[in-house]
């Protein structure tokens, strides 16, 4: 069981979000006391995560009157930032041909990323060698000093336990039931951790992306295979043992087409990437994408030029595709009535061909008499926010709870970033 956000949390959280931002602001945002924040405020400065930021009264460049904000003119508002050189995060992502590394600031604005090869179905050791070759590179490219790094997350397909740094399976390893965060943990001066990949991507858009202003939402991820991922009251919902929605293997048919699973007539064996390519060419089977997932991927990105270019046939089973994502996207409404889904992941490179007939055919699914119509979104990003992501889920740690390895060390003053807007 997870623990409750923190005032910690709340007010760092906020000061991310809004910065800068006025002591009285933060309370309102985090439905705190003001004489709450005023403490949570005074350690997180003097352990130099915050910083005061005075806006002078004489404007502040917007053309707004700045006596609306502080009736005593010619007094500067005192306003609170972050200081995003207090300490770096970092991110992987992994997909069976690719490993995303990014390094983020204490903000959660990336610095740096490095995108290296990387092969699936590997012995854990193995993998876990090319990720300490990835960060590595990664923070030398970037010139950053790992002691000043708080942790690392990997994101890994998968069923994973992320509070025991379990993997039950990942097509990643070549076995079943690996402690990769304790084998991962060995190999760095600073905490790592492992997190299913459609929650990091899940994390960057509540943090970073459309689910930016929403406490509750869902993530469709559609890549090699189809994930999902939950936010509801502003936290992670990671299911029984870590195994969160396995919205891909969703059944829209009896004795449907097989799916990776071993099953038949799941949502991904319609709608994936290796659904797609299947259908159109027939020497791709269920196996080609470990066997050579390169290969797989400049495949299915030279069919969906194809369908873009305008062949019907291709076209049509891009279509095909999106109305049966949007079937499944219907029954997740149906059964959830989130605010908004967010669609993304590679899959969406074939743009309005596969999302237009998807959103039509949800939409059909609504219940009459709904007045909050779900919305439904598209938004194409690239690994390296899934890496961003990861990095998010070290800085959620790090907000709730004072991190261990600086937390006695103030930040150098000399990285402090300028006191005056002036
Ligand atoms: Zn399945």
């Amino acid at each position: 069981m997870e623990k409750p956000l923190s005032g910690r949390f709340r007010v760092l959280d906020s000061i991310r979000r809004g910065g800068p931002i006025s002591r009285v602001e933060i309370a309102d945002a985090c439905g705190l006391s003001r004489s709450a924040v005023t403490g949570v405020v005074q350690s997180l400065q003097h352990e130099g995560w915050i910083t005061e930021v005075q806006e002078l009264a004489h404007g502040n460049g917007n053309g707004e009157d700045p006596a609306r904000h502080d009736p005593g003119r010619g007094r500067p508002r005192v306003n609170l930032d972050m200081n995003p050189n207090a300490a770096h995060v970092l991110g992987v992502k992994l997909s069976l041909h690719r490993m995303s590394v990014a390094v983020t600031d204490f903000r959660g604005d990336v610095l740096h990323t490095t995108t290296l090869p990387f092969n699936g179905s590997q012995h854990p050791d193995i993998a876990a060698d090319m990720i300490e070759v990835g960060v590595r590179r990664c923070l030398i490219e970037a010139k950053i000093d790992k002691n000043r790094v708080l942790g690392l997350c990997v994101a890994i397909p998968g069923y994973i336990n992320n509070l025991e740094g379990l993997c039950y399976w990942s097509p990643i390893f070549d076995r079943d039931d690996v402690a990769f965060g304790p084998l991962l943990s060995e190999r760095f001066p600073f905490p790592a951790s492992i997190e299913n990949d459609a929650n990091v991507v899940t994390l960057a858009e509540h943090w970073f992306g459309e689910g930016r202003n929403l406490s509750s939402f869902a993530v469709v991820t559609v890549e090699h295979g189809i994930g999902m991922g939950l936010v509801t009251h502003d936290r992670l919902y990671r299911g029984h043992n870590g195994i969160g929605p396995e919205f891909g293997h969703a059944k829209i048919e009896f004795s449907g087409r097989p799916c990776r699973c071993g099953q038949l007539g799941c949502v991904e064996a319609y709608a994936a990437d290796y659904a797609i390519l299947r259908q159109v060419l027939p020497h791709f089977s269920l196996d080609s994408y470990s066997q050579d997932p390169k290969a797989y991927h400049v495949e299915i990105e030279r069919i969906t030029a194809e369908a873009k270019a305008g062949d019907q046939a291709l076209t049509a089973e891009f279509a095909k595709a999106g109305r049966i994502l949007g079937r499944a996207i219907g029954n997740l409404i149906a059964t959830l009535n989130p605010p908004k889904v967010i669609v993304t992941g590679e899959g969406l490179r074939a743009g309005e061909m596969l999302f237009a007939p998807l959103v039509k055919e949800a939409r059909k699914l609504q219940l009459a008499g709904n007045r909050f119509e779900t919305e439904i979104v598209a938004h194409l990003w690239g690994d390296d926010v899934w890496a961003r992501g990861a990095a998010a889920l070290v800085l959620q740690q790090a907000y709730m709870d004072p991190p261990a390895l600086i937390r006695d060390s103030a930040p150098d003053s000399a990285e402090l970033p300028s006191q005056a807007l002036a």
